[in-house]
């Protein structure tokens, strides 16, 4: 991370002095160039020397391994809207008790982007929230998802008595009740995958009229916290990112 600490004048000056001007910077820096691959480096909590460990290549200027390499990841954006209430429940932190033991304490809102992440994590890709532009190479990358109270009345006209969500004709986003899906997280979070699931899917031959196996299925009822993308769904998803 790039941070200023306190008492680092006079190291810092020495160091001016002591170390001949450094060559520059390759221009092709491989670590840099994976994770802008990766959509990191929108992240603002980018750590240059965490993603070169991952990459195994902290100090050499090889090349990152494309093949199952966590940086050639596939990333999806969710555009995500809740109610308000939600809103301030996006946290995760530790907290001690009275007897000085440590809880992990994890908000509703963080477990649903934790749930959705899990979802899109079993596919192989990564999932992001509100960041366009770190999926802006993924084919069909975006989606738009509201989680309402209900549907809206628009949408009431379009889905039948059992529908839980709705994704728009056009797939750029898509509506879940949470009146008919209930409170219960790993079943919000399904839905909200499989309406995302029919724009990044969208295209996939093995889908019919937008639905198929696992977490695509037309009917998700019970169980469906269990549902995942089916390993050629996952394949397909996968194969959006490298252009
Ligand atoms: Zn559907």
């Amino acid at each position: 991370m790039v941070g200023y600490t306190t008492g680092m004048g006079e190291e810092w000056v020495q160091t001016i002095i002591d170390i001949p001007p450094q060559p520059a910077p390759p221009p092709n820096d491989p670590v840099l160039e994976a994770a802008a691959a990766a959509g990191l480096l929108c992240d603002p909590n980018f750590d240059y020397e965490a993603f070169a460990a991952t990459l195994g290549s902290n100090t050499s200027n090889q090349a990152p391994s494309t093949a199952n390499s966590p940086v050639a990841r596939t990333t999806f954006n969710i555009n995500l809207r809740v109610p308000e209430a939600w809103r301030k429940t996006d946290y995760s932190r530790r907290t001690v008790d009275e007897f000085g033991d440590s809880h992990l304490d994890v908000g509703f809102l963080r477990q649903l982007k934790n749930g959705l992440r899990a979802i899109f994590a079993d596919a192989g890709v990564n999932l992001v929230f509100d960041n366009p532009s770190a999926a802006s190479n993924t084919r069909n990358g975006s989606y738009n998802l509201e989680y309402r109270e209900d549907f809206s009345g628009a949408v009431k006209l379009f889905v039948d008595k059992d529908d839980l969500g709705f994704t728009y004709p056009d797939k750029s986003g898509g509506q879940v009740s949470i009146e008919r899906v209930g409170l219960y997280i790993p079943d919000l979070a399904a839905v909200g995958a499989h309406e995302a699931g029919h724009r990044f899917l969208s295209g996939f031959a093995g889908l019919k009229s937008g639905h198929g196996g696992g977490i695509m299925a037309r009917q998700l009822g019970r169980g469906i916290r269990y549902d995942r993308f089916t390993p050629d769904q996952a394949a397909y998803l996968r194969s959006l990112g490298k252009q």
